[in-house]
């Protein structure tokens, strides 16, 4: 259920990545389109009809002005002067009829048409001194006094409207640049935007990633800690609390085991309880599972090293491994836990032999070897029990050989 949120969240931050890239690319893309249109003005809106209007002003000077005078000093014939003439008079009908198919501004018509009524004039004035050279009019006797006066007029006719175009121009720039500004601006934003949302669904996400990585933790831990008690649970008796006959299997096959590989000797000691059934005739189910108890208490704790282990193994009778204990020291600590059971003094009116709650104990130590069989440590134990039994109880009958 978790991990289907986390999922689904990780979803949504996928999706509010792609959105907010697809935002970025759609600002990105009108933005740039909306700078082309501008560039785009800034050119043929102002660029371009500078161009024509200052090549006007070139052609007066340079086409007509400049040939008027080079015919009138008799560098020209009347023929080719009327020729250039006649072509910079082209040349000029052109480029006034390309600079007026621009966009035209409201505020601007009047100067135009004023404008186109100068050139007109123009015009007709050079065409009249044309007319006067193809009619091979001297030149000396051609006024031109006044061709200075209308040059500059017209020149400063069409520099007043190139000013003008300027003006219009550096106002687009200025649009374009707040546009450009604008643009960035508007990114910047969109991309804080993007990026916050970002930040805080993946904060969200770890946040919750973090949590669920505690709550394993905390869950293995808990299981960890269950398998343990069911582990010891399950190798404990319920009544004494000492290790089971489940455990005991695997205890002595291992240890036997050990004993073989490093030669060292290995006991195994069965314990059975006296009378216990006249004891439960007596006293009552209740107070046999009180004397098992205690019984089982005085052997455990009889046991003094790691080495050494205590089972029940059913009903009343228990189990003892020591392990890398010699002969000796085996038949001491049996004989011990005899005396520990007796020196308990728990009433036993159904013994015959002492009145008071005794055990009888088999017991083998052998260094096995590795051909051994372990039942047949087990066999010799409960061998040496039935002749402890046999030879009045409360005693050890403990053996080297099997
Ligand atoms: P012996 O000296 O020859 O061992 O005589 P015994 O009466 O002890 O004989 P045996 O070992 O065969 O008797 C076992 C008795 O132990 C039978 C049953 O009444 C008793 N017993 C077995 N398990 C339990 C138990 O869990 N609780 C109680 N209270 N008694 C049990
Ligand atoms: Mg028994
Ligand atoms: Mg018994």
């Amino acid at each position: 259920m978790e991990s289907l949120k986390l999922k689904t969240k990780l979803l949504y931050l996928l999706l509010s990545v792609a959105l907010g890239l697809l935002a970025v690319g759609f600002v990105g893309y009108f933005n740039l389109h909306s700078m082309k249109r501008n560039v785009d003005t800034l050119y043929f809106g102002s660029m371009v009809p500078l161009t024509e209007l200052s090549s006007i002003n070139i052609a007066y000077h340079h086409e007509l002005e400049s040939n008027v005078y080079r015919w009138r000093d008799k560098a020209l014939t009347d023929e080719d002067f009327a020729r250039n003439i006649t072509f910079g008079l082209t040349n000029i009908d052109q480029l006034w009829a390309s600079y007026r198919s621009h966009h035209t501004r409201p505020e601007e018509v009047p100067y135009i048409a004023y404008t186109d009524g100068r050139i007109d004039v123009m015009k007709r004035y050079f065409e009249d001194i044309r007319t006067l050279a193809a009619q091979h009019t001297k030149a000396s006797s051609v006024s031109i006094l006044t061709l200075s006066d209308n040059i500059t007029s017209i020149h400063n006719t069409i520099a007043q409207l190139i000013s003008y175009e300027i003006a219009v121009a550096k106002y687009e720039r200025s649009i374009t640049m707040n546009h450009y500004e604008d643009s960035l601006m508007q990114l910047a934003v969109l991309l804080s935007i993007i990026l916050l949302g970002i930040m805080t669904f993946a904060w969200r996400i770890f946040a919750q990633i973090e949590l669920q990585q505690q709550q394993l933790v905390d869950s293995t831990q808990a299981l960890q800690h269950l398998n343990t008690k069911l582990e010891q649970a399950s190798y404990t008796d319920t009544l004494t609390g000492i290790f089971n006959r489940r455990y005991f299997n695997l205890v002595y096959e291992r240890e036997f085991k050990r004993a073989s590989r490093s030669e060292k000797p290995i006991t195994f000691i069965m314990v059975d309880i006296d009378y216990f059934k006249p004891y439960n005739d007596t006293y009552g189910h209740l107070q046999g599972d009180i004397a098992l108890q205690n019984v089982a208490r005085i052997l455990k704790t009889s046991l003094a090293r790691p080495g050494d282990f205590a089972f029940r193994l059913g009903g009343e009778e228990f189990g003892i491994i020591l392990t890398d204990t010699d002969a000796a020291s085996a038949r001491q600590t049996a004989e011990r836990l005899r005396f520990n059971v007796e020196s308990l003094n728990m009433e036993h009116k159904g013994n015959k032999n002492t009145g008071i709650v005794t055990i009888s104990l088999g017991a083998i130590c052998v260094t096995p070897t590795m051909s051994m069989n372990n039942e047949t440590l087990l066999h010799t134990a409960d061998t040496n029990l039935y002749a402890a039994k046999e030879r009045g109880r409360n005693q050890v009958v403990f053996t080297t050989t099997l």
